[in-house]
């Protein structure tokens, strides 16, 4: 289980990653993206994000 950023939802704040404890969560260009090989599924990110883009996939 991990969780994913729906890239056309995301305003691109980093609002998410720097609540992720394994730092699964990286810039690109304008968005976020979760790395689905580190991504634990801890849902940590989830609440934190302003745009409720990150949902469990
Ligand atoms: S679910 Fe947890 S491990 Fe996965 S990206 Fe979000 S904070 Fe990081
Ligand atoms: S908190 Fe939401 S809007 Fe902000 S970078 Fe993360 S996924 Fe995108």
């Amino acid at each position: 289980m991990v969780y994913q950023i729906d890239a056309n939802t995301c305003v691109g704040c980093g609002a998410c990653a720097g609540n992720c404890p394994v730092s699964a969560i990286k810039e690109n260009g304008d968005k976020y993206e979760i790395d689905t090989k580190l991504c634990q599924g801890c849902g940590a990110c989830e609440p934190t994000c302003p745009v409720s883009a990150i949902s469990k996939q």
